[in-house]
């Protein structure tokens, strides 16, 4: 089998060419490092299976021979970078997803978009089952990414629709663990950065609103059946276990028994107010359900984090 993984240099892309190697894949891994880093996949690039292609798919994207599987997973994902960058945000969702699946129909290959639970907006409908169409607004600063997302599912529909292509849409829920970038505004690394520099944790608005986290290996389980599946609609992967963010920031202090206190700043505009997985559709078609919880996610991912917090203070680049 050949799987190539579009954003394969990113946080969830890196772990995804992982387990496809594992499964004795051949990967080839399509970044352009704008927020994904080559040290992320530098543990396979001694793999024979392992082809690392510097590319920006927004641009063009070839292949030579066959390919089974392609996983488009490139785009800016943290608030942070893709308003950093919301012209690439918007270009890597409809060229970038328009290049990936013209390749997918003309090597016959089963097409999988990574998208994600900000289609959902500010949901008016708690939780969020994949039949709920959502609340976004068109023009604030997120769209980008919402409207992204949701352009680029509407297009594969549309090429599963018109050309019978094999489809599968994953709608990812806020989901932590090693290889995330620590600078890169979520609140996990945020506030475990936070901790690990013995600062306040920076709490937004008064902290009520919600979040359900998801470990990265759940995620990439859920998404390998997924691929498996033949079923084409879309499909949350997220762990329903909802935590406050004032709850979550007791929860890392806790976890890693170091009290730092919280300090509140503004809430961002349009963030939603609540986020949580209906996974029934993911339950019964795919006979999956996360395993790890917060509390023991976080603790597998604490020695990464603390080892980025070390690079990072002895002066180690936080990209590339
Ligand atoms: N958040 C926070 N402090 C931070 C970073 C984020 O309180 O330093 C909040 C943010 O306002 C949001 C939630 O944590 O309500 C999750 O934010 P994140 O950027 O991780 O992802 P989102 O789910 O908003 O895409």
């Amino acid at each position: 089998m050949k799987t190539l993984i579009t954003g394969g240099a990113g946080f969830l892309g890196s772990h995804l060419c992982e387990r496809f190697i594992k499964d004795g894949h051949d990967v080839v891994c399509v970044d352009n490092l704008l927020t994904g880093s080559r040290r992320n996949v530098s543990h396979l690039e001694d793999e024979k299976g392992f082809e690392f292609v510097l590319n920006d798919v927004s641009e063009h994207l070839d292949l030579d021979g066959d390919l089974d599987n392609l996983l488009h997973f490139a785009c800016p994902a943290s608030p942070v970078d893709y308003m950093r960058h919301p012209i690439e945000t918007m270009k890597v969702e409809a060229m970038g997803t328009h290049n990936a699946l013209k390749l997918a129909q003309q090597k016959g290959a089963t097409f999988l978009l990574a998208s994600t639970s900000e289609v959902y907006g500010d949901p008016l409908t708690h939780p969020q089952p994949e039949t709920y169409w959502g609340n976004v607004n068109p023009i604030g600063p997120r769209s980008v990414y919402d409207e992204g997302k949701r352009y680029a599912e509407a297009m594969t529909m549309a090429w599963h629709r018109t050309h019978g292509l094999e489809t599968r849409i994953v709608r990812i829920f806020n989901t932590y663990g090693p290889r995330m970038q620590l600078e890169d505004g979520r609140v996990v690394p945020a506030f475990v950065s936070q901790v690990l520099r013995g600062k306040r944790l920076t709490v937004f608005g008064d902290g009520g609103q919600t979040r359900s986290f998801c470990y990265v290996d759940d995620l990439v389980e859920g998404i390998v059946r997924l691929l498996n599946s033949g079923y084409s609609e879309p499909v949350n992967i997220g762990n329903p276990t909802e935590f406050t963010i004032a709850g979550f920031a007791e929860l890392v202090q806790d976890v890693f028994g170091i009290q730092v206190g919280i300090e509140h700043l503004p809430l961002p505009e349009d963030d939603p107010k609540v986020r949580r997985p209906d996974i029934t559709r993911a339950r019964e078609i795919l006979g999956w359900e996360p395993r790890i919880s917060l509390e023991e996610g976080l603790r597998l991912s604490a020695d990464y984090f603390r080892d980025e917090v070390s690079r990072i203070e002895g002066g180690g680049s936080g990209s590339a």
